[in-house]
């Protein structure tokens, strides 16, 4: 067989899946009697909301920092970890680095709203504030790796963040092995390409799903123009589907292009009757992104009569606010 061009391969998740044991949560994978009745289907939901950071990007994070301790010995990371997320992969990487004995530097923007730094700093990272903006906050993370000899955590572009979330692929063929679609929302496509690289290594014919967002999709355009394109970011309730995949993508689209079957586009509208269905009749609380993919079965009527289908419940992090603004849309 040819090496892959992205490199993740089912051996290195099951690499993945050894070196973040203890760190990221084994996930349930729970039936909704609800969405099976509605959709005359089986519909299994995947609870990534029970990572202790909420989201599945401790998966990742877990994997790259173990990785690298592993490769390259603990002083090669005696400078420690950076990145500028402000969301779940910011404290996916403070909570990962912290347990392993590693330091961690997050860059946040002045815009970061202080309880969200305050999350952070609880993790035991130490936060920079720097600019007024995400680029300025990226900025601020090459500077540190050049000068300080810091080691950039990606949030999405690399084999290794890709084989950590690909873990999930695992646990879904183990809990449910004759799964016939995974419906995954999709933005950088680490989460997405890594499950797909694990579930198509061990059942070719499961359909891997992608959702995206309607506007500022950078996935979908690049996809489209078959090379990384910039979107403008617009605000969505699914935030953490925003942001680009990177000018110099060099893993996850060639990765999204291989595994992923079908691509669906989800409507403002449809995410906030999905965040408050879940929460109506799962009792749980998932964020825009989690959302997603009970959004496309609804929109898109996606044929899945008879069929199991898992629905990817990627995280929880969301703000009293949005949910309330997702309830006022759907009484509209
Ligand atoms: C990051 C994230 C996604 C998308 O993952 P990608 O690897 O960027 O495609 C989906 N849901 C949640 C909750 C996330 O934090």
């Amino acid at each position: 067989m040819s090496q892959p061009q992205h490199d993740v391969s089912l051996a290195s998740v099951y690499q993945a899946r050894r070196r973040i044991a203890g760190q990221a949560v084994r996930t349930p994978l729970v039936r909704s009697h609800a969405l099976s009745e509605r959709f005359d289907a089986e519909i299994l939901l995947k609870l990534e909301t029970q990572q202790p950071t909420g989201a599945f990007k401790l998966r990742g994070a877990a994997n790259m920092i173990a990785a690298l301790i592993e490769r390259h010995g603990r002083d090669a990371l005696e400078a420690g970890v950076v990145t500028a997320s402000t969301g779940n992969h910011g404290r996916a990487v403070a909570f990962a680095a912290s347990r392993l004995g590693i330091a961690a530097t997050i860059c946040l923007s002045r815009l970061v709203p202080a309880n969200k730094v305050a999350a952070i700093e609880a993790l035991g990272a130490e936060v920079r504030r720097v600019g007024e903006s995400q680029d300025e906050a990226f900025g601020e993370v090459e500077r540190l790796v050049s000068e300080r000899g810091m080691t950039l955590i990606p949030p999405f572009d690399d084999p290794l963040i890709a084989a950590g979330q690909g873990t999930i692929g695992l646990e879904l063929m183990e809990d449910a092995p004759d799964l016939d679609r995974v419906i995954v929302g999709l933005s950088g496509g680490g989460l997405l390409g890594g499950i797909g690289a694990a579930v198509k290594a061990i059942r070719p014919e499961t359909r891997i799903t992608g959702v995206s967002l309607t506007h500022g999709a950078a996935m979908w355009e690049s996809l489209q123009a078959e090379r990384p394109v910039a979107v403008e970011e617009v605000a969505s309730l699914a935030d953490s589907l925003g942001g680009g995949i990177g000018l110099d993508n060099r893993c996850t689209l060639s990765l999204v292009r291989e595994v992923m079957d079908d691509h669906y586009q989800v409507s403002e509208v449809a995410i906030a009757h999905a965040m408050v269905d879940i929460l109506e009749h799962e009792k749980l609380l998932v964020e825009g992104a989690a959302a997603v993919g009970l959004a496309a079965l609804a929109e898109h009527g996606i044929q899945v009569r008879g069929q199991r289908v898992a629905l990817i419940l990627s995280g929880n992090g969301v703000a009293l606010e949005t949910l309330d603004r997702a309830r006022a849309m759907c009484r509209r």
